[in-house]
C-alpha cells in the first residue's frame, strides 16, 4: 500500500505562518507555496510515509474541518506529481540491500533530488543506471573523463572506443593515463583502471579508428545510451547522429573550443537532430559577408589548446547529460546544445524549435 513520503532532499521549509518553500533554493527544483490557513504546513509534516493517502487525507481532513477531502486530496496529488514524494512500502530492489551497493548511497541522493519523475522509488534512477549500458567514442580528454564519471556513479556496462595510443601530449588532461601508460593502446589502459575502480560494473573496450559510418550503426545499435567524445574523422558526428537516427538510439555530443565547452543531447524522433542544427548553422553563415582568414595562420590547424580542467569540465557535463537521459533526474530538454564560456562562467542553449524540412538526415523520420 503507497505510503508516502515528502523526499529528505525536498524537505520543506516554512517561513513565518503563511509561506512555505519546497525543495531548497535550487531553480528547477524548488517551489513555494502560500498557505495561509496552515493546512499545507500540516500536510506535509504528515506525509512522512508512516500513512497511506487515505489516512493522511483523513487526518489531515479531521484537523482542519473546513478543508473538503477533494481538496486535501488534489494538494496529495500535486505533490506527487511534481516530484517531492516516494513510497516507503516499496521495498528496496534486492541488489540495493546488499552491502556493496553503499557506494552509491551519495548519488541516489543526488538523483533523487535532481529527479522530479512522479511516482519513483528512492532507488529507481540508480537502478536504471545499473541496467543501462553506455558506449564511449572516443577516450581523449572529454571521452576519458566521461568514461570515469560513469563507471564511479554505478552504469551498469560502459563499453569505450578508441584508436590512439597514449602520448606524452595527452598527460596533462587525459587523466585515466599515467607516464607509465606512454605508447600503451588508450582502451586497454582505461579498460584496466576503469575495472580497477568499480569491479561491480562491466567494462569492456574496443581498439580502433572509427573511419567509415558502418561502425557508428553497429556501435549505436548495442548501446542505450552513444557519447560522442571525439571530433574526427570531419563527419563524425553527422555519421552518428544517421546511425542513431536509424537505431532510435539516444545520444550525446560534448567538446571544447579552447574555453568555450559544450554538450549536445538528442532523442531521435522527437525533434530537431544534430544535423538540422547544423544546416541552420551554414545557412546563417550564409548571409554573413565573405570572411578573410588571418594571412599567416592560412594552411594551419586551430589550435587544439585544453588543459585537465577544461577537458575534464566537458567529460563531466557529458557524463551529467547521459545520466540525464538514462534516468530523466535531471530531465534536461533534449534536441538542443548547451554551452559554458569558462571565461566569464556564463552559459547559453542552442536549438531549433523543430525539425527542418529539408535536413538531409531526419527528414521523413522525425
Ligand atoms: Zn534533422
Amino acid at each position: 500500500m503507497f505510503r508516502p513520503r515528502i523526499k529528505f532532499e525536498h524537505r520543506p521549509v516554512r517561513y513565518g505562518e503563511d509561506r512555505i518553500r519546497i525543495g531548497g533554493d535550487i531553480m528547477g527544483i524548488a517551489a513555494e507555496i502560500g498557505d495561509p490557513e496552515g493546512w499545507v504546513w500540516a500536510l506535509l509534516n504528515i506525509l512522512d510515509g508512516t500513512r497511506t493517502v487515505d489516512q493522511v487525507l483523513a487526518d489531515l481532513v479531521h484537523r482542519f474541518p473546513r478543508l473538503s477531502h477533494a481538496e486535501a486530496r488534489e494538494a496529495v496529488d500535486d505533490l506527487i506529481r511534481a516530484g517531492y514524494v516516494y513510497d516507503t512500502a516499496a521495498p528496496p530492489p534486492e541488489r540495493v540491500i546488499e552491502a556493496k551497493w553503499g557506494r552509491y548511497d551519495r548519488g541516489a541522493m543526488l538523483l533523487r533530488w535532481m529527479d522530479r519523475t512522479p511516482d519513483r522509488g528512492a532507488w529507481d534512477a540508480q537502478l536504471l543506471l545499473h541496467q543501462s549500458r553506455v558506449t564511449v567514442v572516443g577516450l581523449g580528454g572529454v571521452g576519458a573523463a566521461a568514461a570515469w564519471a560513469l563507471a564511479a556513479s554505478g552504469v551498469g556496462q560502459v563499453h569505450c572506443v578508441d584508436g590512439d595510443v597514449v602520448e606524452l601530449s595527452n598527460l596533462n588532461r587525459q587523466l585515466l593515463y599515467t607516464e607509465q601508460d606512454l605508447g600503451r593502446s588508450k582502451v586497454e589502459v582505461a579498460v584496466e583502471q576503469l575495472r580497477k575502480h568499480n569491479s561491480q560494473v562491466s567494462i569492456t573496450g574496443q581498439h580502433g579508428v572509427i573511419d567509415r559510418p558502418d561502425t557508428l550503426w553497429s556501435l549505436a545499435a548495442g548501446c542505450d545510451v552513444l557519447l560522442l567524445a571525439a571530433d574526427t574523422p570531419g563527419d563524425i558526428r553527422s555519421w552518428t547522429n544517421r546511425a542513431c537516427l536509424a537505431t532510435g538510439t539516444v545520444w550525446v555530443h560534448s567538446g571544447y573550443h579552447g574555453p568555450q565547452v559544450h554538450v549536445g543531447l538528442y532523442r531521435p524522433g522527437s525533434g530537431p537532430c544534430s544535423d538540422c542544427g547544423r544546416a541552420a548553422r551554414l545557412e546563417r553563415d550564409a548571409t554573413l559577408p565573405p570572411l578573410t582568414g588571418w594571412a599567416p595562420a592560412r594552411g594551419q590547424q586551430g589550435p587544439h589548446a585544453a588543459n585537465a580542467v577544461t577537458a575534464g569540465i566537458t567529460g563531466q557535463l557529458a557524463a551529467h547529460a547521459v545520466i540525464s537521459l538514462i534516468t530523466g533526474a535531471p530531465a534536461l530538454p533534449v534536441n538542443r546544445e548547451y554551452g559554458v564560456n569558462l571565461v566569464t562562467l556564463r552559459g547559453h542553449t542552442v536549438g531549433l524549435d523543430s525539425p527542418r524540412a529539408d535536413c538531409p538526415a531526419c527528414h521523413g523520420l522525425v
